[in-house]
């Protein structure tokens, strides 16, 4: 009885707080090396991603001549690169339960979206266990330990915490997206991943983090949360409009 009446009161105190369904798989050693030469043979494929997103214009392998041709070639070809990203990290996660064997060089470029807003952990990584309601104020992306977090938008760092509350380990940025204001909170993440600090500016899609199942948090996962001019907002429905 006492046991019952004390999992009750645990209970009563976590309730708002999800629990994500755990799907782990131990990855063995052959798995490994086989993701270690995924993240080998597509480096080259991914620093044309990169390129194609941030560089400037003056680069010498294109055909088109017109800007407007030089942006449709870019679009295609980092939309291109971030499908292949997508598939290998979404085939990493379905080979061993976990996508921490790969490099994260690798991986911090596997943000997927485009323009101003991305989603915050590669496509095809995750679940969404549960989202905006009942107290609860954010999506619950469920994906295993040590997933790459990108910043769904650019902007400042307004908190980067090793024990933020029950947030545990968590990441909020301030952004201005389509002249709105913009706040987006990642929580949870793995003690000593992050990969940014209060006061820094990022880029939508910079890695800020892994995946984790601190804080309150009952299984890994990324709980997160976007307010829009103050107000919360459903993340999912968020991303998928705004994230091309
Ligand atoms: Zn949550």
């Amino acid at each position: 009885m006492r046991t019952l009446a004390i999992l009750g009161a645990v209970g009563a105190l976590v309730a708002g707080v999800a629990l994500p369904a755990l799907a782990s798989t131990k990855p063995s050693h052959a798995e490994a090396a086989t993701l270690q030469q995924m993240a080998f043979d597509d480096a080259q494929s991914l620093v044309v991603a990169s390129q194609a997103t941030s560089a400037p214009m003056q680069r010498s392998g294109y055909s088109a001549t017109t800007p407007e041709e030089i942006a449709k070639k870019k679009a295609e070809e980092a939309a291109k690169a971030r499908a292949a990203a997508a598939a290998r990290v979404a085939a990493a996660t379905r080979a061993t339960g976990s996508t921490s064997r790969v490099s994260d060089e690798d991986l911090r470029l596997a943000a997927s979206g485009s323009g101003a807003v991305r989603y915050p952990l590669p496509q095809g990584s995750y679940h969404v266990s549960r989202t905006v309601g009942s107290g609860h104020n954010g999506a619950d992306m469920v994906a295993p330990a040590g997933t790459p977090i990108f910043a769904a938008a650019g902007g400042v760092v307004r908190v980067s915490s090793e024990s933020y509350f029950g947030y545990g380990v968590a990441v909020v940025i301030d952004s201005v997206v389509g002249g709105k204001r913009v706040s987006t909170t990642y929580a949870h993440m793995t003690n000593g991943t992050r990969a940014v600090q209060a006061g820094q500016a990022v880029e939508a899609g910079q890695f800020i983090g892994k995946v984790g199942n601190t804080g309150h948090s009952f299984g890994a996962h990324l709980h997160f949360e976007v307010k829009v001019n103050g107000g919360l907002v459903e993340p999912i429905g968020w991303l998928r409009v705004n994230a091309g």
